[in-house]
């Protein structure tokens, strides 16, 4: 470890230490401390997980799986240490159910074409929820457009809760596929996941996940939420851009047919057809993204060395300060579950008539990073009735300070706009 590095094991009551970890917590912004309210989005980084990263690029960078020259394999078996360490991370059986991708969005379009255009025939549908982010809608969107199915959706309740009797009366046996969020990016719900999977596989359901707001965020176990794939995105979880999994059940995986060809996925080309590997090399074409999935497997171990149940306790008191501190701030209209049980921490609301923009970017000023827009969830947006939201999301490295910093901010708003 070189001396830039961050001990694995930082405690959350340290949290000066865990803030340290992060170098770019340390700036300014706009002459203030900067309080970074933007993790659902994407979250920010430890000086380990930037380490691992630039030791692959300075020292062992080569291809993976086609040298036997030391590099190349020294940088394969650190790209299948990180599968390892991913598939032990939720619970996968085998590392094999590991399959990398580019993030959330290319997982869940993998699952369409690979499982979907087989599946799939016109007239089955396709059952998602409400609240889903648009990479959960529109794949399939593209999907029922390919095979002649048609979606349905799941309705929420006044709390922004899934209604699972209207889950029950659209499940029929024409249902193919039932997708659905772990946890809304915009109203926090954590859904009950093993509840859904349970009745969607009773009338003989596939069952697709989006955890990319519950993976970084709270103890996943693949073998408890007893969905088939589960998809999600090393930005959100101290990782880096470029690299998402998904994890999938072996048996199905094993029966599906590619999703993009080329180099890597094969084993046998000849000019009219080829054989394909074994998963997952079958659904990892060309080369993938190596340093990012070796950082991923560092992020890995930094959010063990804190533990996922320690996160998920800290991101709990976080949103019931936030809810308690809210409630005070007059005008304020917050979207999703009022008990901090129920929900994670992304809290989205809206402040009278001033638009999220203008709200935003007076935050800005005061150094505070929120996002304000519809976060990708155009329907769930129309069904509030709204065009656009602020969505303050908290990580592990978060304070109850900076959420009092955040009302004071929204005070000032008032003043300079309300
Ligand atoms: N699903 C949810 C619930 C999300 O919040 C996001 C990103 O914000 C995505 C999917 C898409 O993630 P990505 O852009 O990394 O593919």
């Amino acid at each position: 470890m070189s001396s830039g590095d961050t001990p694995i094991s930082t405690r959350l009551s340290d949290m000066a230490a865990v803030r340290e970890a992060f170098p770019i917590l340390q700036q300014q912004m706009h002459g203030q401390p900067l309080i970074f309210l933007d993790s659902a989005a994407s979250s920010q980084r430890p000086h380990h997980v930037i380490h691992a990263l630039a030791d692959y690029m300075s020292r062992y960078h080569a291809n993976v799986h086609r040298g036997v020259y030391w590099l190349s394999e020294e940088a394969t078996y650190a790209y299948e240490q990180a599968r390892e360490k991913v598939a032990h991370f939720i619970g996968a059986r085998r590392p094999e159910e590991i399959i990398f991708t580019r993030n959330t969005t290319e997982a869940i379009n993998l699952v369409a074409y690979a499982w979907g255009d087989a599946h799939v025939q016109a007239g089955d549908r396709i059952l998602l929820t409400l609240m889903e982010h648009h990479s959960n809608i529109v794949a399939w969107q593209l999907l029922a457009e390919r095979r002649g199915a048609v979606l349905d959706y799941v309705t929420l309740d006044a709390d922004g809760r899934l209604d699972l009797d209207s889950l029950d009366q659209l499940l029929t046996e024409r249902t193919r596929i039932v997708a659905f969020t772990h946890q809304s990016n915009v109203l926090g719900t954590i859904n009950p996941v093993a509840t859904i999977a349970a009745r969607a596989h009773a009338v003989g359901a596939l069952v697709v996940v989006d955890g990319a707001q519950s993976v970084p965020h709270m103890p996943v176990n693949v073998a408890e939420l007893g969905a088939d794939f589960l998809a999600f995105s090393g930005h959100k979880m101290c990782g880096p851009t470029g690299v998402g999994v998904l994890w999938g059940r072996y048996d199905i995986l094993s029966t599906m047919h590619p999703f993009l060809g080329g180099g890597s996925m094969i084993s046998y080309v000849d000019e009219q057809r080829s054989t394909y590997a074994d998963v997952p090399q079958r659904f990892e074409a060309g080369t993938p993204a190596i340093g990012e999935a070796i950082a991923l497997g560092a992020a890995v171990d930094f959010l063990n060395g804190i533990g996922m149940d320690a996160i998920y306790h800290h991101e709990q008191e976080l949103v019931q300060h936030a809810l308690q501190q809210l409630a005070t701030v007059p005008n304020l209209t917050l979207y999703g579950p009022r008990a901090a049980e129920q929900r994670g921490a992304a809290l989205a609301f809206t402040l009278g008539n001033i638009h999220p923009h203008d709200i935003a970017a007076v935050l800005d000023q005061q150094g505070i990073a929120v996002r304000a827009g519809h976060h990708c969830t155009q329907p769930l947006h129309r069904l509030l009735d709204v065009p656009a939201t602020v969505r303050a999301s908290m990580y592990l490295y978060n304070t109850a300070d900076e959420l009092d910093r955040l009302v004071a901010g929204l005070a000032h708003v008032q003043r300079v706009l309300g």
